[in-house]
């Protein structure tokens, strides 16, 4: 099938694409809780049965944040062409963030000005989900005899870890058959995302003992533990991180390192309620806890990045005779990095050439997405991201994406169609 043919034929489905856009950022798929999951997957099963597709609505039944009240729901869509191929499979995850502060446009409103569409999930990522169906579309109408089957997935919780979604599919082998996964994440239209960088959160406590304030020489100080912690964090492990540079591609250059978030901080007795309006008792400390985001490379062990932190803690007990602490894994994400000569990624380099005239930029991103579950669990290291959209706008307020943007993204992913199941190629 002619490229031009192609294109063309996307750009047919302009209107078709901003109504779907709409449409899609109109329910509101909020998560946490998880809201309106089974309508934005019964909208999309009615639009791809219509268009020929084989769907499948699959509840991710006993996966964490699942129950009847918020149920996790999940849509996989098949299209097999006339012949034996490949199979070429575009996930993006319908849920979004809250809506936060600072909007001036309707967050579900889905509203077209100029050329952005408005609303919460409108770059992260119904764009890309609408992009990449009307690529199949339009592929699949201009090239009906092509080899094998694409697929078209939207699944629940990405942005809560992805185990009511992609993390469940891949466990039921639902990425067994697949050759070639690209997620339309909002990586923009002219670069190639190959993975993230690793995940490691952590709980760290300090503990003392409990003593009147007025002599508290007769307790012990947690938070004044928990002060030389983050001293020793400070004076020895960032300068020890920014020193650790990556090979990996990772966008924004600051995050090209080794990084740590101490996400917070607390300490002695807890918080008051709201509205409480006695004063706080004369206590010493006894717990002070801090929880701490540490981002790897693919040059870094996870094993070896958690027993740095165990050696700093040993350094501080070493000069404090009554230090005790504890640390309690909270959370954790291998880094995964697709190769450059990887089919999936050469494929859609080609086409990005071919639809904007430039060489397509390689990517990393510093934080995970739903890629770590098709890779581990799905064991498919032929996955990318890519998709319309900037990055940078992602959870923010008047959240929008870019209509030639999708046109453009949509372009990419049906020559991209084509190269890989179209009739006219061989083996
Ligand atoms: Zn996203």
């Amino acid at each position: 099938m002619d490229d031009q043919m192609l294109c063309t034929a996307v750009d047919a489905r302009r209107a078709d694409l901003i109504g779907l856009a709409q449409g899609l950022i109109r329910i509101p798929t909020l998560n946490p809780p998880g809201l309106n999951y089974r309508q934005i997957c019964d909208y999309l099963a009615a639009r791809l049965v219509a268009a020929g597709f084989a769907v499948d609505l699959i509840r991710a039944h006993g996966a964490p944040g699942d129950s009847d009240a918020h149920p996790r729901w999940n849509l996989v869509a098949r299209h097999y062409g006339s012949a034996p191929g490949d199979c070429v499979h575009f996930n993006s995850h319908h849920d979004v963030v809250e809506v936060g502060h600072g909007w001036t446009r309707d967050p579900f409103g889905g509203e077209l000005d100029g050329d952005r569409i408005y609303g919460r999930g409108s770059c992260d990522m119904k764009g890309g989900l609408a992009a990449s169906i009307i690529a199949a579309e339009a592929f699949i109408a201009t090239c009906p005899d092509y080899r094998g089957s694409i697929e078209i997935s939207a699944t629940a919780d990405e942005e809560s870890g992805g185990y009511g979604g992609v993390a469940y599919l891949a466990e039921q082998g639902h990425f067994a058959h697949v050759t070639h996964a690209i997620i339309p994440e909002p990586l923009h239209k002219d670069r190639i995302c190959l993975g993230h960088r690793g995940v490691w959160w952590a709980e760290v406590e300090t503990l003392g003992r409990i003593a009147h304030g007025s002599m508290p020489f007769l307790g012990d100080s947690a938070i004044r533990h928990m002060g030389a912690v983050l001293a020793e964090i400070e004076t020895t492990l960032y300068p020890l991180l920014a020193g650790r540079q990556s090979a990996m591609p990772v966008t924004p250059e600051g995050a090209r390192q080794s990084t740590l978030n101490i996400n917070s901080i607390h300490g002695g007795e807890p918080e008051p309620e709201p509205g409480y309006t006695g004063l706080p008792a004369p206590c010493v400390a006894d717990r002070c806890r801090i929880i701490l985001d540490r981002r790897f490379l693919i040059e870094e062990d996870l094993a070896a990045v958690k027993a740095e932190l165990t050696a700093l803690m040993e350094r501080v007990k070493a000069t404090r005779p009554t230090f005790r602490y504890e640390i309690r894994d909270l959370f954790e994400v291998h880094p995964v990095m697709t190769d450059r000569d990887a089919p999936v990624v050469r494929t859609v380099a080609a086409a990005i050439e071919k639809v904007l005239a430039r060489q397509a930029d390689y990517v990393v991103s510093p934080g995970t997405y739903d890629q770590k579950h098709i890779d581990r669990i799905g064991k498919l290291k032929n996955c990318i991201a890519y998709g319309p959209g900037l990055l940078h706008l992602a959870h923010q307020p008047d959240e929008w994406v870019g209509v030639q943007d999708m046109l453009d993204s949509a372009k990419v992913m049906a020559l991209t169609l084509n190269e890989l199941l179209g009739a006219n190629q061989s083996g």
